[in-house]
């Protein structure tokens, strides 16, 4: 009786556990297409970063959804020069202000963050700030509870070092060591896809109203471009929008791109299509890094995903 019995406990446990293997399965499926499609290196970053640390960055970013690599090898690059820097505090010792390290962490923030969040294997026993694995892994998590995880990069960056100059001096190091996308296919009307990104919420009614444009979702910084030649109408601060830019074109059709992080253009300005605008962001009424992308041609607004279908291009990375 007792053989039987185990026999069948057994199969219920590996029944089990090829259930929760299935469910874990799907979960990072899930994951795995809704987070951040990370860039690949530009030659800038290629000939900048040494091999190792551009291996470090790209390991510990997926550590966090919605942080790129470049963004930790931005703050690698303006802390210590990815370690090359030679200074008291850098391989050994402290600076004046206490940091230590290629990362340049304070020690009890390194210890706080690494007993929060074990460092994978391959640093050192026990972590080091010192050392370039775990110091980039627990940046990773940092930048990553410092909001990040949120979408909100200028709060992390802030974090890690309190000051807007030195925000913006890592994201625009970010920029630079993010290869540039690859010339996007334009219509024969000469109409080209905003941004690389995942159509979420889409055009039509929701939630009682009426969403006027597509919501493609797509990691903070992600380049937005031109839809098509035109004249900037508005970039700037809007309502709910957070951040916009609005571009009419020869034809009548404005262009609307909102929740931006940051906009490279400004009002009057002539844009050819495909041409940098904006970066993807969070800002406004949003509740994830993601473009608003609207078309108001004469007649209204019109669903974007249908306008490029007819056009033979596809909106959706995801269709
Ligand atoms: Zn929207």
């Amino acid at each position: 009786m007792l053989r039987p019995l185990l026999t069948a406990a057994v199969a219920v446990a590996f029944l089990l556990i090829s259930l929760i293997a299935a469910a874990i399965g799907a979960v990072s499926a899930l994951l795995g297409s809704g987070g951040p499609a990370t860039s690949d290196p530009s030659p800038e970053a290629l000939a900048d970063i040494p091999a190792d640390y551009l291996a470090l960055y790209r390991r510990a970013a997926p550590l966090c959804p919605g942080l790129d690599w470049a963004v930790l090898a931005g703050i690698g690059k303006v802390e210590t020069n990815h370690g090359r820097l030679d200074a008291p505090g850098v391989h050994s010792g402290e600076n004046a202000a206490g940091a230590g390290g290629p990362m340049q962490f304070l020690q009890p923030t390194f210890a706080a963050i690494t007993a929060k969040h074990p460092i994978p294997p391959g640093g050192g026993q026990p972590p080091s700030r010192y050392d370039p694995h775990d110091a980039i892994h627990a940046a990773a998590y940092y930048l990553c509870d410092s909001g990040a995880r949120n979408g909100d990069l200028h709060a992390a960056i802030f974090a890690y070092n309190h000051a807007d100059w030195y925000v913006n001096k890592v994201l625009a190091q970010a920029q630079r060591y993010r290869a540039a996308a690859a010339t996007p296919p334009a219509s024969a009307d000469g109409w080209v896809l905003p941004v690389a990104g995942r159509c979420s919420s889409g055009f039509g009614p929701r939630y009682g109203q009426f969403h006027q444009g597509q919501d493609l979702a797509a990691p903070i910084g992600t380049p937005i471009v031109a839809a098509a030649e035109g004249t900037v109408l508005n970039a700037g601060p809007a309502s709910g929008y957070g951040l916009w830019v609005r571009i009419q074109h020869p034809d009548g059709t404005i262009s609307t791109y909102g929740h931006i992080n940051t906009s490279h253009v400004t009002e009057g300005q002539h844009v050819t299509p495909g041409q940098p605008i904006a970066e993807v962001g969070n800002r406004g009424q949003s509740t994830g890094p993601h473009l608003h992308f609207q078309l108001d041609t004469r007649e209204g607004p019109v669903d974007p995903v249908a306008f490029y279908e007819q056009k033979g291009l596809h909106l959706c990375a995801n269709s």
